[in-house]
């Protein structure tokens, strides 16, 4: 046996020695790879649940495939976009966040092969799995709007967003260049991250505008793809009297089609009749892209529902056909609301079940479709919405939480970050339950 085949040898059976078995990165082309437990993608969800998995079953291997150096907190861009935080505290060294047990190869799956429980990645790794988690999120579709991006890149067009890192500081720095005019914010006709992200930059903007700037110089409207504002009526309500109150128009089932930065028009489509389309003149747009799965999901039909959605059970997130494939995040077709919060709770859920199907016993963790979104209305106020599959609130605190406080905005903008990098990506975070449970002792144990 020459030296090569040595190594070769060598590096086919790493995963299964302990001494071995810490955190590294592959650069290495071609190689294949075993592990019992797979995650692909080292976001939120996937940070969740290969930690939580590492925290129990470290030495018997965890392999987590992500592209990204960088981890980014997302649910900071909102404050990122209105000035109130820096880009630099939203992220940091992928190295440092995925579980120091793991082993990290920096590349993205490129096919899925569950019938032989294995994926090939784009550089050609091919990695064989007993056990496979999916996290790889929701893709940004900038291109499928004619001329988006070209005003994006255009640093003095006016037309930012806060969904990519890329562009969430043009935000700040297109709002506190203006001198007034049209400022439109939109909502996609595509699943979104956070659905209420679109409209906490457009309150945080009418703030700045009423209390630094000149309010009066400026329309602001909010053009939204949905027929609701909110998809939960209890919170609905509480942001029409918001909207009403601070002069905000807000014109539902309007989804924003194409932008022409040569003119400053943006173009949108009544989605309840198609032929009719409406050119808007604006100075600022903020646009929240359309999204949808990851490429490497939609050529996956086995795995996938017809819009290329990880089809999950959506109590167990166990996949429908393959037992040994769980899938959590913004990936699923779980018909939650896609948050961090919701990839929180999830990934409990998937933990439990995962030890379940381990010991062959029955899948009993239910996860009741829980999300929240802390919904910022003001630099110093929130609401917290928290509901779940069935829209209805499951607020954690014994108040109104409809109601804007300060509170919740302190919780938002210093509490959950340190939440996040400390507890969650740690693998130690399942949601607010247990809070929930003792602040309301009668209403959900
Ligand atoms: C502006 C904004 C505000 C938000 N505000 C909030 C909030 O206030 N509260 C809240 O709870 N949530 C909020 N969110 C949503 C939250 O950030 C997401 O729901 C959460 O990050 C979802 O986690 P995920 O792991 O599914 O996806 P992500 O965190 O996006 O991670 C997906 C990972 O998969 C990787 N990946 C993609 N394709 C592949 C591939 N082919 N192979 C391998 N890896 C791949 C990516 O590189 C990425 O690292 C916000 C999001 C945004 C953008």
């Amino acid at each position: 046996m020459n030296m090569n085949s040595v190594l070769r040898v060598f590096k086919s059976k790493r995963y299964s020695s302990p001494a071995l078995r810490q955190f590294s990165m592959s650069s290495t082309r071609y190689d294949n790879h075993s592990c019992k437990f797979l995650v692909i993608g080292g976001g939120t969800a996937g940070c969740a649940i290969s930690s939580k998995i590492s925290n129990s079953y470290g030495s018997d291997g965890v392999i987590v495939l992500e592209p990204n150096n960088l981890h980014y907190y997302q649910p900071l861009f909102t404050l990122i976009g209105a000035g109130i935080k820096k880009l630099d505290s939203s992220h940091k060294e992928m190295k440092s966040v995925l579980p120091k047990k793991a082993k990290w190869i920096k590349d993205s799956v490129a096919v899925f092969e569950p019938e032989a429980n294995k994926v090939t990645s784009n550089e050609g790794h091919t990695i064989n799995y007993e056990y496979m988690i999916i996290s790889t999120g929701l893709q940004l579709n900038f291109n499928a709007i004619p001329g988006l991006e070209e005003a994006l890149n255009d640093d003095d067009s006016k037309v930012c967003s806060i969904y990519s890192p890329k562009y969430v500081t043009k935000t700040w720095t297109s709002m506190k260049d203006l001198n007034g005019g049209n400022l439109i914010f939109t909502y996609p006709n595509s699943p979104v991250k956070c659905p209420g992200a679109p409209q906490k930059i457009m309150y945080l903007a009418e703030d700045y505008f009423r209390n630094v700037s000149n309010r009066n110089d400026v329309n602001i409207t909010y053009n939204s793809s949905l027929g609701v504002i909110f998809g939960v009526k209890k919170y609905a309500d509480a942001l029409w009297k918001i909207v009403k109150k601070r002069d905000i128009n807000v014109n539902l089932r309007r989804n924003l089609i194409e932008v022409k930065p040569d003119t400053s028009e943006a173009v949108f489509q009544n989605l309840d009749n198609l032929d009719e389309k409406f050119t808007v003149k604006y100075d600022l747009l903020h646009v929240t892209p359309p999204m949808g799965p990851s490429k490497a999901l939609l050529n996956a039909k086995s795995v996938t529902n017809a819009s290329g959605f990880v089809e999950v059970n959506k109590s167990t997130m166990q996949h429908v056909k393959f037992p040994n494939i769980f899938a959590l995040g913004d990936c699923t077709d779980s018909p939650n609301s896609k948050t961090a919060a919701a990839a929180a709770a999830q990934s409990c859920v998937v933990e439990k079940n995962l030890k379940s199907l381990l010991n062959k016993k029955s899948l009993d963790a239910v996860y009741d479709g829980y999300a929240s979104c802390p919904l910022v209305t003001s630099r110093n106020r929130c609401v917290l919405a928290e509901f779940d599959y069935s829209l209805n609130p499951m607020e954690t605190f014994p108040f109104n939480q409809a109601k804007e406080r300060l509170s919740m905005y302190i919780m938002k903008k210093d509490a959950m970050p340190l939440l996040y990098w400390n507890v969650m990506t740690k693998g130690y975070w399942n949601g607010p339950e247990i809070m929930r449970k003792i602040f309301n002792p009668f209403k959900f144990n």
